[in-house]
């Protein structure tokens, strides 16, 4: 599967001038969920993402996903994997499993995002489910911006990858774009504006 074509195709992959959520500016953003917006499309995907995870030889009992952003790839995976799907929300400071989700003691879980940046959230969602006495048997992302090391990639991990080093990242892609300084940016020195993309208006 060409991975970044899928992304394409599904206008998720969006060329132009962005201010990302950093300060920094990129010629080029994922727009992750648009990928998402056909389930057809999704769970192609997500089976691609379950046989690597089954080809590692992983055993899983649960799916779960940060909310928002990694519910519908978190439920596709687990559709995949035949396995259940549950979700961890914000509170202040980290998360928390509410909407009589339970965690059985050593219950083997996979923490899934739509797209591991630097894996902030997906580290406060593997926290949450160890305190409930979970075991984290890894972390899963449709893409990876290319900051943590995923099984199989190229790219080594970078120092704001947030996620521990001892449990594996399936994903199916790397998309690894360059960044620039708001004062170092050519598109801004060609006089265009950048445009803030993405989830937050
Ligand atoms: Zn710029």
């Amino acid at each position: 599967m060409n991975v970044e074509q899928v992304y394409k195709d599904a206008n998720a992959l969006l060329e132009g001038h962005f201010l990302l959520a950093s300060g920094n500016h990129s010629a080029r953003y994922l727009q992750s969920a648009k990928v998402l917006e056909y389930p057809q499309k999704a769970s192609e995907l997500t089976d691609a993402l379950a046989s690597m995870i089954k080809d590692a030889g992983v055993a899983v009992d649960t799916v779960c996903a940060p909310a928002l952003g990694g519910v519908l790839a978190g439920y596709e995976l687990a559709r995949s994997l035949g396995v259940r799907s549950i979700f961890v929300e914000k509170k202040e400071g980290g998360m928390e499993l509410r909407r009589g989700f339970e965690i059985e003691p050593g219950e083997k879980v996979i923490i899934c995002e739509d797209i591991i940046t630097t894996g902030g959230s997906a580290l406060k969602a593997a926290q949450t489910i160890e305190a409930l006495g979970g075991e984290i048997v890894a972390f899963a992302s449709l893409a990876n911006r290319g900051f943590c090391k995923r099984v199989g990639g190229e790219n080594e991990a970078k120092p704001e990858c947030k996620l521990p080093k001892n449990i594996p990242l399936f994903s199916l892609a790397d998309f690894t774009f360059e960044m620039y300084a708001p004062d170092k940016c050519p598109m801004c020195k060609e006089g265009s504006t950048a445009i803030k993309p993405g989830s937050k208006g």
